[in-house]
């Protein structure tokens, strides 16, 4: 085994050295096979929380009730987690209590997907109960155990298989579509921060296309919310929609382009995004709505900022399928007289220590964002002295 799994090696030496079981699991196992890049290494145990906190000197206790514990090894951390089964499920959502157990294939038991149910040991060897590779071969998506037993335990799972086939450009088996089909309404029971996780890692997949077809196929979306109310949105994404989406405002702003009758503020709402996000989404927002009625310029650019090129450019792509070169930008940026207000030679302090008996308020943010239009449009220099004139001579203006 390569890097990433021999960054683990003391770990799981150590557990092993001292009579108990360690093995790799999860996603790292599935994309390790799949050869893709490996994100998360988890690790699965039958020692117990308390048993790891004895054993490691470093340790961060992030979830022991649930057998988690984060143990720090070096620079590298793992998760480290007791293997366990779950208690009954009442709420479509979380079990009600996990039990400790000794044996790996019972954990394997109560994960989602057989390509998820996996163990990798340091040796490289797989424990596959459930038919795990045999599914990477054929590319499905296929439950651990009866579809319809495991979406009513959790319903946020029948989302989960959508993810992962954008993820993995996987097709969804046809029990599996069957189930959704029948119990996708559940999903309103499921946290709507948990669903946002793999909303967002759906539009990331390298399968994007290969997702948007089972969230239509399934028609798991009839239950999400905004989705419910727009039968047609789906469809426009397949349509338009061509690559993954990475970054998050992207999405949001699509999803608020495509959206007849949601606006930005909608998807905040209903997904409860975050500030920053929605912070975010409205500023690529706003600059290709600039973009739609001047095209690109100057002040285009300067809206923009060097760090959302990269967003704004690829939002164009998505919506109205112009490639437009980063450079075309960068050029533009690098012979702007000023790139941020910031670079303006007067400060709103300099403006206020320049009339000490005028109160603060909100003429010194009026006279700034004068001054800064002026000077991106070449009108004024960015120099000291002439803004300063400049500035003076709008206050004699004023006061006469
Ligand atoms: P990636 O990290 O690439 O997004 P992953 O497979 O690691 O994919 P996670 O959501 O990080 O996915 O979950 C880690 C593992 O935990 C999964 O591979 C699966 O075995 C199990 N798992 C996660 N969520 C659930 C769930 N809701 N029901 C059952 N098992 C789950
Ligand atoms: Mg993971």
């Amino acid at each position: 085994l390569g890097e990433p799994f021999t960054k683990a090696r003391n770990v799981i030496q150590t557990l092993e050295d001292n009579g108990y079981e360690a093995y790799f699991v999860g996603g790292s196992v599935r994309d390790y096979l799949l050869n893709v890049p490996i994100g998360d290494i988890d690790i699965a145990t039958n020692a117990k929380p308390d048993e790891m906190l004895k054993l490691f000197k470093r340790t961060v206790p992030v979830g022991i009730e649930h057998g988690t514990v984060l143990i720090l090894d070096g620079e590298h951390e793992f998760e480290v987690t007791t293997y366990r089964v779950e208690g009954e499920y009442d709420d479509f959502r979380r079990p009600d209590s996990v039990e400790f157990v000794r044996d790996i294939t019972l954990d394997l038991s109560r994960r989602d997907f057989t390509i998820n149910a996996m163990a990798m040991s340091l040796d490289g060897d797989i424990i596959d109960p459930y038919g795990g590779q045999e599914h990477l071969l054929q590319k499905e998506i296929h439950t651990v155990g009866q579809p319809k037993d495991r979406f009513t335990e959790d319903a946020l799972r029948m989302l989960r298989a959508v993810r992962f086939a954008s993820q993995l450009n996987f097709k969804i088996a046809h029990d599996v579509n069957e189930a959704i089909k029948e119990y996708g309404s559940l999903i309103k029971y499921v946290a709507v921060e948990r669903i946002q996780v793999e909303l967002f890692k759906m539009f990331k997949g390298v399968g994007l296309k290969q997702g948007l077809h089972s969230l239509n196929m399934t028609q798991l979306y009839k239950s999400l919310p905004l989705f419910k109310g727009e039968h047609s949105l789906v469809r426009s994404l397949i349509e338009t929609v061509q690559d993954p989406i990475p970054f998050e405002n992207v999405v949001i702003a699509t999803l608020s382009l495509l959206s007849k009758d949601h606006d930005l503020n909608d998807w905040v709402k209903a997904y409860k995004l975050s500030n920053k996000l929605k912070r975010e989404s409205l500023h690529v927002l706003h600059c290709y709505d600039e973009y739609k009625r001047k095209g690109i310029s100057e002040t285009l650019v300067y809206h923009v900022t060097h760090d959302y090129f990269v967003h704004f450019l690829e939002l164009v792509f998505i919506i109205d399928r112009e490639k437009i070169e980063t450079s075309e930008l960068t050029t533009l940026f690098e012979q702007l007289p000023i790139q941020s207000r910031s670079d303006l030679a007067v400060t709103g302090h300099d403006l206020m220590n320049m009339f000490p008996s005028v109160r603060k308020g909100p003429w010194i943010g009026e006279y700034l964002s004068k001054i800064e239009q002026l000077v991106l449009q070449g009108k004024l220099k960015n120099n000291r002295t002439e803004i300063e004139s400049q500035v003076k001579r709008w206050k004699e203006q004023e006061s006469n």
